[in-house]
């Protein structure tokens, strides 16, 4: 018989087949690791993505708003005279009350689609309150911010009504304030939401910028 070192060619196979056994066995147990973390991952993003976006209109919510808002401000690619929209629609306990919750509803995913489509791509939309929404700009937008509320202001005033009556013209009014330098996020937002009382106070309906 044919023999290496004392032990048979027999032994030599049955021991190949052995090591080739035990590397399939790890090869498959790091695939199965491998695939358990992919989907963790995945389970994860998925997780973090629901808890930041407002099931009703789709955009993000206040957590989604404040965390990307925060990050502009003071993150690593610090943008520091980042712009932002508040818009809050006028009368819309009237509205719920005349109307029904339903309809107020559908007019706050109204208002969503028509800030999905009037803000620029690179802008951060979100519903941060029942009928608040919040827009942040890049820098150097801030003319750009103006053109943006009034043109969400004009088309919601003009698409409303065909969602609950012709009778009733719902309205929005518009705050926007642009970040100074080294100003948080509190603190823009804070300016902001000035500006959104001016045109609250003043007639509503309308767009208020504040220096
Ligand atoms: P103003 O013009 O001063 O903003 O008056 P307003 O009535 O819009 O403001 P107020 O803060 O008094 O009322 C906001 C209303 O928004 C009260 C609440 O019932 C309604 N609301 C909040 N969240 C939702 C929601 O998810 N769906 C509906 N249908 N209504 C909501
Ligand atoms: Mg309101
Ligand atoms: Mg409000």
């Amino acid at each position: 018989v044919f023999q290496v070192s004392g032990i048979t060619a027999g032994r030599l196979e049955e021991m190949y087949w052995q090591i080739v056994s035990i590397s399939d066995a790890l090869i498959c147990s790091t695939l199965a690791v491998a695939i358990f973390a992919m989907i963790a991952v995945d389970v994860t993003e998925n997780i973090k993505t629901e808890a930041e976006t407002d099931v009703l209109s789709g955009l993000l919510n206040r957590r989604g708003f404040e965390a990307r808002a925060f990050g502009v401000l003071s993150g690593p690619t610090v943008d520091a005279h980042a712009t932002v929209i508040l818009g809050d629609l006028d009368h819309f306990k009237s509205i719920n009350d005349r109307f029904g919750h339903g309809s107020g509803d559908r007019i706050i995913g109204a208002f969503s689609d028509i800030l999905r489509n009037k803000a620029p791509h690179d802008a951060i939309i979100a519903r941060i309150g029942g009928e608040e929404f919040a827009i942040m700009l890049p820098a150097g937008s801030s003319i750009a911010a103006h053109r943006v509320a009034e043109a969400v202001r004009s088309t919601f005033k003009e698409i409303a009504p065909g969602i609950v009556s012709n009778e009733f013209n719902p309205t929005a009014s518009f705050g926007i304030a642009t970040a100074r330098k080294d100003e948080g996020l509190l603190g823009l937002m804070e300016r902001a939401d000035r500006a959104l009382y001016q045109a609250k106070n003043q007639g509503r309906d309308c767009v208020r910028q504040v220096a």
